[in-house]
């Protein structure tokens, strides 16, 4: 069974006054269990919109989108979303941060705490667990967002150029971290970037998002042996 299926998925959307705006067209896509996939493409076409149609934080305007079997329709902790700059909690500690979802849940403090030091240790920030996040780097704060995503176990982790904003180097460190952290949580990863090398580095299978005249999008898949 897929983990996400996607057919004749589209949107518009119609913003105030404007103009509909067709931001996806017809996408058909297949996730795998485990499978980690990078989307790629100009800016615009559409990738943080089909993650954000994934998440359940909009619906399609055509098409349907499945997640396990079930249709998406609302978010779910299966399908967490990363961005950017995830925004943490300033006033409450990395570990107050992680179990946060959980407490939504409501689960117990203890065992929140207890989830919370086990997604920490996936990412080696168990030290740092009594901090606030203006103690620690940019990296650092990326790696608490992925590890607030983890404690959800999620099946499938969304992830919106979560690296852009980091140097070169940091950026690097954070791909071969994400790739550890993923192997053993035998979650689907789908991963926006615009870095070709990052796709590369990160990617089963690259899905490249191409413009066309009228707005037309068009997938094409890529298969990549992981080196
Ligand atoms: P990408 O992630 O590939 O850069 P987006 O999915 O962010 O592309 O955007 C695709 C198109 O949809 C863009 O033209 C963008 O302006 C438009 N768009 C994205 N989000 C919204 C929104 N909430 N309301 C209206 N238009 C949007
Ligand atoms: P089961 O009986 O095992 O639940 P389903 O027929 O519901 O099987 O679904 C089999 C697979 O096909 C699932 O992974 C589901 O996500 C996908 N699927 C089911 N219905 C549709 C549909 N209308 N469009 C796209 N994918 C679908």
């Amino acid at each position: 069974r897929d983990a996400v299926v996607c057919r004749g998925v589209g949107k518009t959307w119609s913003a105030g006054t404007d103009r509909a705006h067709v931001a996806l067209r017809d996408v058909d896509l297949d996730v795998a269990p485990g499978e980690f996939i990078v989307l790629l493409g100009p800016s615009g076409c559409g990738k943080s919109t089909l993650l954000y149609l994934i998440a359940g934080l909009e619906d399609t305007s055509d098409g349907e989108i499945w997640a396990f079997g079930d249709r998406v329709a609302t978010p779910s902790p299966d399908r967490s979303l990363i961005f950017q700059e995830t925004s943490l909690f300033p006033w409450l500690t990395v570990w107050q941060n992680v179990s946060f979802g959980l407490s939504i849940r409501g689960e117990p403090a203890a065992a929140r705490k207890e989830a919370a030091r086990q997604a920490l240790q996936r990412v080696g920030l168990v030290e740092a667990m009594d901090k606030r996040p203006d103690e620690l780097s940019g990296g650092m704060r990326q790696r608490v967002a992925v590890a607030r995503a983890l404690a959800m176990r999620p099946k499938v982790l969304l992830m919106d150029e979560p690296f852009a904003a980091l140097d070169v180097q940091t950026r690097a460190k954070m791909q071969d971290f994400l790739l550890d952290v993923w192997r053993d949580s035998e979650a689907s990863v789908l991963f926006v970037t615009h870095h070709i090398d990052e796709a590369v580095a990160l990617a089963d299978r690259v899905v490249i998002f191409t413009a066309r005249p009228g707005r037309i999008k068009t997938i094409v898949p890529i298969d990549m042996p992981r080196p």
